[in-house]
């Protein structure tokens, strides 16, 4: 007989018990059933020309709920560059959303030199395309010249097209490249008539919501107002003083200096506008439009709303990165941004939507204003690199049209003279190097067809292989010293280079799968598309040449 102890009679117990209250061993090995997990919305966010430390410059003037929430709850990479030496808006909202570099995605600059039809050709043209919202050649645009794939089209491949991704920028490229191939629809501004346009590769009629926004008539509005400093003009220490000599003017001004007005510039209708913080405010109004539009977030599937600032870029040009202009830009797109995550949390919920920031350049000092504070800098006028490279072939191989053209620092060089004449690229290069070498403020010059010609730094020659396009690219490159811009010697800035201060550009995850933190590792452009891919458990984009940053995910 077996004798029961304790230990028996409670296990038996246990398993009488177990048989009816606890489901089976088959069914405990069943894992519970789960189901893919996705943000319902994603907001990229492009600052045009915000350079890194422009988080950090004002910020003490901002609020605590827009660029801080981001850098407060989200992930801030504060290391995070570009990969490539063409360091201008085209390319970087290309590559913020592809992965990819100037190399395999085609977009090399804003414009490039196409040799088969001889003439210039610009990023997002189209000449197939026609307007949609009004009749205007600005609608002539789509995304057809970009040769690879966005992340906003790996969702729509990854979804049958059900997920809804939508460009808004004023600027046509800055809506256009981030929406990708199969995007719904991307809008911009046209500063003719001051409506949001889109083009028939998108569209053929704009949507009702879009035809309301419109009838608002926004622009008649801000062009009747002022643009004011947002604190007393006396707390503006982190800039220079508002009347200096290296700032350009706004059309109808006599002098760079607040109150800025837009009723002196109604000749050019809306095109002031742009330069002004009223652009903001009406690329924030329409993005929002179009997420309550068309939905945004509420469809079941995870949508995608690309949004690019522009006027910091144009406001940059015009008044240069020290300007009290600059700023006041920086302490309202602030307030802007803060708005525009409030209305998110209200379209979707707070921690339903993922958001990125960051921009497609950044900008050098004006070259006057880093003088005035001892720093190496200068100013090279364009027709004068080139006249002065036309003349050194004409001297060397003789009367000709040698140079096709000369855009972004890149000489096209007539290759087709060069072969009947029988010299090469190679001779062609050596000649224009040696002359230009003596121009002061020329650093170097780089054969793209032989980038070892001539000794690079490894790191350096990286940023040339990224950006060379055998159909796109010029055949020699110029480059100048730190601080060196083309144009811009009265006033203001422009970027392009391969140097830190165009290179350097904020990035920061926020919301849905983001761990909050930061990290000083170098980070790239490239990157943030496969990130964004990898959050989304879809294909990264088909010429992503970065990583996912590992750091940023939950
Ligand atoms: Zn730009
Ligand atoms: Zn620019």
């Amino acid at each position: 007989m077996t004798r029961l102890t304790l230990a028996h009679v409670t296990m038996r117990t246990l398993r009488f018990l177990a048989y009816f209250f606890l489901p089976s061993v088959a069914a405990l090995a069943q894992p519970k059933k789960t189901t893919l997990e996705r943000p319902t919305l994603v907001v990229g966010i492009v600052v045009d020309q915000m350079r890194a430390d422009y988080l950090y410059r004002y910020y003490d003037k901002y609020t605590e709920n827009g660029f801080k929430r981001l850098m407060r709850e989200g992930f801030n990479c504060r290391n995070n560059h570009y990969h490539y030496a063409a360091t201008y808006t085209g390319p970087g909202h290309a590559h913020i959303y592809s992965g990819s570099a100037p190399a395999l995605s085609g977009i090399t600059a804003n414009d490039w030199y196409d040799r088969q039809m001889g003439r210039m050709v610009y990023c997002t043209e189209d000449t197939a395309a026609t307007a949609v919202g009004n009749t205007s050649p600005a609608g002539k645009m789509s995304p057809r010249n970009l040769l690879v794939t966005t992340v906003t089209d790996q969702l729509k491949l990854a979804t049958q097209g059900r997920s809804k991704v939508i460009g808004v920028a004023l600027k046509d490229r800055g809506a256009i490249l981030p929406a990708g191939h199969a995007a719904n629809a991307a809008y911009w501004f046209d500063s003719k008539d001051g409506n949001w346009i889109s083009s028939s590769y998108y569209l053929k009629d704009l949507p009702q919501w879009a035809k309301e926004f419109n009838g608002r008539r926004l622009p008649d509005q801000y062009n009747t107002q002022k643009w004011e400093t947002l604190l007393p003009i006396d707390q503006y220490v982190e800039s220079t003083a508002d009347d200096n000599g290296f700032e350009g003017l706004l059309a109808g001004e006599t002098k760079p200096v607040f109150p800025h007005g837009f009723a002196a510039t109604m000749g050019l209708k809306y095109e002031e506008l742009r330069t002004s913080p009223f652009g903001d405010l009406l690329t924030k109004e329409m993005a929002l439009a179009a997420m309550k539009g068309e939905n945004l977030g509420k469809g079941g599937q995870t949508d995608f709303l690309c949004v690019s600032f522009s006027s910091p870029d144009y406001i940059g040009h015009r008044f240069g990165t020290a300007s009290i202009e600059v700023e006041d830009e920086y302490l309202r797109l602030d307030r802007v941004i803060a708005d525009m995550l409030n209305a998110f949390d209200a379209q979707v919920g707070k921690g339903n939507y993922l958001v990125f920031l960051s921009a497609d350049h950044g900008a050098a000092d004006n070259p006057a204003y880093s003088q005035s504070m001892g720093i190496p800098a200068g100013s090279m006028e364009y027709a004068e690199i080139n006249s002065v490279a036309k003349a050194a072939l004409e001297q060397a191989f003789g009367p000709g049209d040698w140079i096709k053209r000369y855009f972004a620092q890149q000489f096209y060089l007539n290759l087709d003279l060069l072969r009947e004449k029988k010299h090469t690229v190679s001779e062609a290069f050596q000649v224009i190097r040696l002359a230009l070498l003596k121009k002061p403020g020329v650093l170097n010059v780089v054969n793209f067809h032989d980038l070892n010609a001539v000794p690079v730094p490894e790191q350096v020659l990286n940023l040339f292989r990224n950006v060379h396009h055998p159909n796109r690219s010029g055949d020699v490159y110029v480059v100048y010293e730190p601080g060196w811009l083309e144009g811009y010697r009265k006033g203001g800035t422009t970027h392009g280079t391969l140097f830190n201060y165009d290179t350097h550009v904020p990035l920061l995850f926020y919301g849905w799968g983001i761990k909050p933190g930061e990290t000083v590792r170098r980070t790239h452009i490239a990157d943030i598309a496969p990130t964004v891919s990898m959050l989304l458990r879809i294909l990264q984009p088909n010429g992503t040449v970065g990583e996912p940053i590992g750091e940023v995910l939950k």
